[in-house]
């Protein structure tokens, strides 16, 4: 074989008692679940950004910009739930690249996987601890989720991974809202697919055990536009999709028609500034349809302290270094905004 086994990881149940969650803690992420749980059942019209930097590259500066969504989340609380973006883990279109705090605890350090497990471990909970926020992060390792599971309360399948059966068995055993995220070739049936194998209960082996899923009810669609053969990016953002997806959902007989709509990459081809633009058409697009209106859950965001992103081993503070984001003045402003059309 070609690889060399470094060393044995923690068992999922072995971290969780290295750093385990407090009573409080434990009460608190229930209620953030609870919340969720009635938007996407419809319970609550209230609209779900999924909101923060494309990689949760260091400790502070996450901490810093979400202490500052608790302050807005307080003052649209009647419109609006904030679910934080923490991705610690970053798919990679070449496999080259950072891939997150998981792999590169120090992102201008060698990987060291131990490290990094701990560290995105210790992030989830301090960001819970120190805002009461329980997070969203990419479920990029399915096989990893449990080490994370009694901290978020948001799961997204990205772009490269939807058409995976170990992605789809695994979230068809979350208790948790999963978004399915179209595939980067765009084609809605995978994602559709993935949502029906979610919604699903299966048998199947996960970490060395057989088990038992019950199915998901929370799975919904992500759009978060593709690129065409000539790769070329194409939104899938505007009314038209949105009356498309609802005709899907329509003929699918899947539970809680949703979707969150992410509006950076390549529904923004990466012009991280067109996102507040983008975000207002989807909620203008809901007020023309009754079924679009209840369709849409909520917005993905690509957020950060800084505009823009830097260099890859730039070290610029709270400035993302994968996707580009959009910066704070313009993301709090924005979040007022939405509260004001919803
Ligand atoms: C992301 O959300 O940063 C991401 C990598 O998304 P996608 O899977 O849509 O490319
Ligand atoms: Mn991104």
């Amino acid at each position: 074989m070609n690889v060399e086994f470094k060393r044995k990881m923690p068992t999922h149940q072995a971290l969780k008692d290295m750093y385990p969650i407090s009573d409080e803690l434990v009460k608190i992420k229930r209620e953030n679940d609870k919340a969720l749980q009635a938007v996407f059942t419809g319970d609550d019209d209230r609209l779900v950004l999924v909101i923060g930097p494309c990689s949760a590259d260091r400790e502070d500066a996450v901490l810093e910009y979400i202490s500052r969504l608790r302050r807005v989340q307080e003052r649209v609380i009647d419109k609006i739930i904030i679910v934080p973006r923490v991705y610690t883990n970053k798919p990679r279109t070449t496999g080259d690249g950072y891939k997150g705090m998981l792999h590169q605890p120090d992102p201008n350090s060698s990987p060291d996987m131990l490290k990094g497990l701990i560290a995105i471990r210790k992030l989830h909970m301090k960001v819970l601890g120190q805002t009461g926020f329980s997070c969203a992060d990419e479920m990029l390792y399915p096989e990893n989720h449990n080490y994370l599971s009694d901290v978020l309360s948001y799961v997204a399948v990205g772009a490269r991974s939807v058409e995976n059966q170990l992605h789809r068995l695994t979230a068809s055993g979350l208790d948790i809202p999963v978004g399915m995220k179209n595939p980067t070739g765009g084609d809605l049936s995978v994602m559709m697919n993935s949502i029906t194998a979610a919604q699903h209960a299966h048998t199947f082996v996960y970490s060395n055990w057989e088990v038992q899923s019950k199915g998901n009810p929370l799975a919904h669609a992500i759009l978060r536009g593709y690129a065409n053969k000539h790769g070329r990016t194409v939104p899938n953002y505007h009314y038209e999709d949105l009356q498309l997806l609802c005709e899907l959902y329509a003929k699918s007989g899947l539970s809680n028609p949703g979707v969150v709509i992410d509006t950076n990459h390549s529904n923004s081809g990466k012009h991280w500034e067109e996102q507040p633009r983008i975000a207002k058409e989807i909620l203008h697009s809901t007020r023309h349809s009754g079924d679009i209106f209840r369709m849409v859950k909520g917005l993905m965001i690509e957020s950060y302290l800084e505009d823009g992103k830097q260099s890859p081993d730039g070290c610029v503070y709270g400035k993302s270094i994968t996707d580009p984001c959009l910066g704070w003045d313009k993301t709090e402003r924005l979040i007022l905004e939405l509260a004001d059309l919803r």
